[in-house]
């Protein structure tokens, strides 16, 4: 799915007291109008990275997952998934879309008996959101639900419902799980470009005007725009925690309200700027990576940054959570908090308010505590920062004496940083298999290919 970057309607407040789980039905003309457009479709389609994946996903797992079965594909869109699995040799197809993109498979499905003769009476189009489908029973599900950080746009939700109403007992997902990474990260550059923004509103004379009554605000909001991007994953302080969401298994609620708790052991002397993430999903035993440290996804990573960063000695500990609470912009409101120190006091992620930390930010305990709100659906993107290798960040990350780790490379890769990402014997490559014994059904013959960039599209969302 894409990052899906529409404008959104005024930011929403925290729900974190609402008993009631906020829907996001009122963004579906403006979500499904996005993903009518063959743009959106073609963007996701070039994600070699991401097509690649599924495909060989598919077709290695044809032999228990597709051939002779029925197939559900949730969020069909140009019907990618379903031309898949009926070259995997599944019986029967469902493609459910809710967008008008319905309309250009059915073209596809009525035009193959001359263009495509292999998927002939294989492929059902179902032009309808999967919430008000009626299906039958299925053996397998395929879909792509996926959104920046695993979870915005809120279709993992519809993936969930289409298990429980449609999918056989012990039947197939593709993608069955999803992980996501959070780490430290430090990036003077991106932190001060941030700033600058918010100094526009601290001028006392803008044609006489003084603005500065307006600056905490504007400061709010401009931090509160998770940044979207790709990064050298060098600027990482610590190696990142995961959290693993099983498909399988996860119910609906769970996923509208999700914490994060984190303790990171940071190797370096430094300041962090705040929070970066980014997810993998297995799909049939091929790990789908969005690492800063892979090859690039349409989905880029994205950052959290702190209104005010944290200094930290080399070896000290920071601990806090991040809480993903569901909004009606098809998104997340997050909110997160970090401290220094093995014995560093938390609030409690499930009922703790601003104020707490600002209290604790008094006393000298609290120095190094932090909090920051985002709305995952405000975001901006910022390309290509910190792959400038003439301003490396981690520059500013500074080793203890004698320490084994090398400054700016928790992840422990070897890199060239000459010669860009991804270079020099990298050792995880956008592509993987979480168990052994699905790589010897590849055909040899046929390569992975994997492709950088797939993401430049998106600028102009
Ligand atoms: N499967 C395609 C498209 C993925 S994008 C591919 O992999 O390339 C997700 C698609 O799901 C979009 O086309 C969107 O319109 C559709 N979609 C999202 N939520 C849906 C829902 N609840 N019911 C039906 N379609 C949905």
């Amino acid at each position: 799915m894409s990052s899906q970057g529409e404008n959104a309607e005024a930011a929403t407040g925290m729900q974190a007291n609402d008993t009631t789980t906020p829907t996001s039905e009122s963004r579906d003309p403006a979500y499904f109008h996005y993903y009518a457009q063959f743009v959106h479709q073609q963007n996701m389609l070039q994600d070699n990275v991401r097509t690649s994946a599924y495909h060989s996903a598919i077709i290695v797992n044809g032999p228990t997952m597709f051939r002779d079965k029925d197939v559900l594909d949730v969020g069909a869109g140009s019907g990618i998934l379903s031309y898949f699995a009926v070259q995997a040799g599944a019986k029967k197809v469902y493609a459910v879309e809710a967008s008008s993109m319905a309309q250009k498979i059915r073209k596809m499905v009525d035009t193959s008996e001359t263009k495509n003769p292999w998927m002939k009476d294989k492929i059902e189009v179902i032009s309808s959101k999967l919430e008000d489908a009626e299906l039958p029973q299925v053996d397998t599900l395929i879909s792509e639900p996926i959104g920046v950080l695993l979870v915005h746009e809120r279709m993992i939700e519809s993936y969930l419902l289409a298990r429980d109403r449609f999918l056989k007992p012990g039947g197939a997902m593709v993608p069955s799980a999803g992980t996501i990474y959070l780490a430290p990260f430090t990036d003077a550059t991106l932190w001060t470009q941030t700033m600058s923004k918010v100094r526009f509103w601290e001028q006392s004379n803008f044609y006489g005007v003084d603005f500065s009554p307006l600056s905490s605000e504007a400061k709010d909001e401009i931090f509160g725009q998770p940044v979207v991007g790709n990064f050298d994953h060098r600027i990482l302080l610590a190696p990142p925690v995961s959290h693993h969401v099983d498909f399988q298994t996860i119910s609906v609620p769970e996923l509208q309200d999700i914490v994060i708790p984190f303790t990171w052991k940071v190797p370096f002397t430094g300041l962090i700027h705040g929070i970066a993430g980014w997810f993998d999903i297995n799909l049939g035993g091929l790990i789908l990576t969005t690492a800063p440290h892979a090859e690039r996804t349409h989905w880029q990573q994205v950052r959290f940054l702190l209104k005010e960063p944290v200094a930290v000695n080399a070896y000290q500990t920071i601990k806090g959570w991040m809480r993903l609470t569901v909004n009606t912009s098809r998104s997340y409101d997050v909110i997160a908090e970090l401290a220094l120190g093995e014995d560093a006091q938390l609030s409690d992620p499930r009922t703790s308010s601003a104020e707490r930390v600002a209290d604790l930010r008094l006393t000298p305990a609290g120095a190094g505590a932090r909090r920051g709100q985002w709305a995952l659906h405000e975001q901006t993107y910022m390309y290509d920062q910190g792959l400038d290798y003439s301003k490396p960040e981690f520059l500013a990350m500074y080793s203890p004496e004698n320490a084994s780790t090398e400054a700016g490379n928790v992840l422990g890769l070897t890199t060239d940083p000459l010669s860009g990402l991804n270079a020099g014997g990298v050792a995880t490559p956008g592509l993987g298999w979480a168990d052994s014994g699905l790589e010897s059904l590849l055909d040899p013959a046929m390569e992975i290919e994997t492709g950088e960039g797939a993401g430049a599209d998106m600028a102009d969302l």
